[in-house]
């Protein structure tokens, strides 16, 4: 059996065409397969929509959170809940074509123990978007202790062992195509082009997105602390070795009018803004070893549909 695990956040008019997409594809393979949605708190007729299927079929399953959780714990929760041999996560906005789903399981078949997919163009994104996202995989590929894929998505395969490793995972702030890679299986690629997203807005503020990108930075690179503490030493040093070579220098050039008060506001100024910035770093990662410690269950469950423990 296949499980296909998918995230709903405010997505009432995709719910319906994702799953005639996918029974179409399942029906002409004729394999066995469960579909669970994960309710990500919609404020919408989601909630309806998805109770509606799951009542008039016993494959689609659902578990609704009490309210929005974020779509990395959304695709977790549906992870702990998937039975198949194999998941195939996936977006609710139509923008993971269904119809990739026989290739994906056919690198599967021959041994891939991740088959992640790449988007060749985005052709729903804005500009913006795809700024921020350029910018996002350069860092990452700089900074990051992972060998991600640039680009690559959440529209992925994990063959049971995987998942089974996933769900063990405690981690609060976390990235979910971060853990796949780190958990090192044997990864296969496909491309695809994305579709445009079917239907409102997307449901990712920039906000959001900013925080989901400092967050995967700083899960998976020390090297912005460490940054920050080299910056610091290096600017500290360098502007006080300046300052007593213009003290001097000055003073050589006119005895008289020695002065050093506007000096010393000047190299103040630059000193707390460093001293600042590294401790903004530091709290970047303090902020997540709150999270970690305060211990909280990563979501809460409302209501389940076609669910057995
Ligand atoms: N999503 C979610 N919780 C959120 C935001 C989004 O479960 O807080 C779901 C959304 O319904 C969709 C998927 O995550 O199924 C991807 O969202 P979106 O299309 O907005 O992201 P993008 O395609 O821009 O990465
Ligand atoms: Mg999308």
């Amino acid at each position: 059996m296949i499980s296909i695990v998918i995230p709903i956040f405010n997505e009432e008019k995709n719910v319906r065409p994702l799953f005639e997409r996918l029974k179409a594809v399942f029906d002409k393979q004729s394999i066995k397969w469960e579909l669970i949605f994960v309710d990500d708190g919609s404020q919408d007729g989601s909630v309806m929509e998805i109770s509606g299927l799951a009542k008039k079929n016993k494959n689609v399953k659902a578990v609704f959170f009490s309210r929005n959780f974020g779509k990395e714990v959304a695709l977790s929760a549906g992870c702990r809940y998937a039975r198949g041999e194999a998941v195939i996560t996936m977006d609710g906005d139509l923008q993971h074509p269904p119809e990739l789903i026989p290739e994906i399981l056919e690198k599967w078949r021959n041994g891939g123990e991740v088959v992640y997919t790449v988007r060749k163009e985005n052709q729903g994104a804005g500009a913006l978007k795809k700024l921020t996202s350029g910018i996002y995989w350069w860092l990452f590929g700089k900074i990051s202790t992972l060998d991600s894929e640039p680009h690559s998505t959440d529209f992925r395969l994990m063959d049971r062992r995987v998942v089974d490793e996933i769900n063990r995972f405690s981690e609060r702030g976390r990235i979910f195509r971060g853990i796949v890679d780190w958990t090192g299986f044997k990864r296969e690629k496909m491309e695809f082009s994305a579709e445009q997203r079917r239907n409102e807005k997307a449901g990712y503020s920039y906000k959001k997105l900013f925080h989901l990108g400092v967050n995967s930075l700083t899960a998976f690179s020390l090297l912005p602390l460490k940054v920050a503490g080299f910056l610091g030493v290096l600017i500290t040093s360098v502007s006080s070795l300046l300052f007593i070579v213009m003290i001097i220098v000055r003073w050589f050039i006119e005895p008289k009018f020695f002065s050093s008060l506007s000096f010393v506001v000047v190299i103040n100024t630059v000193l707390i803004g460093i001293v600042l910035s590294c401790l903004g770093m530091i709290a970047l990662y303090i902020a997540r070893i709150h999270d970690e410690v305060t211990g909280r269950p990563l979501y809460i469950v409302r209501k389940k549909i076609n669910i057995d423990e």
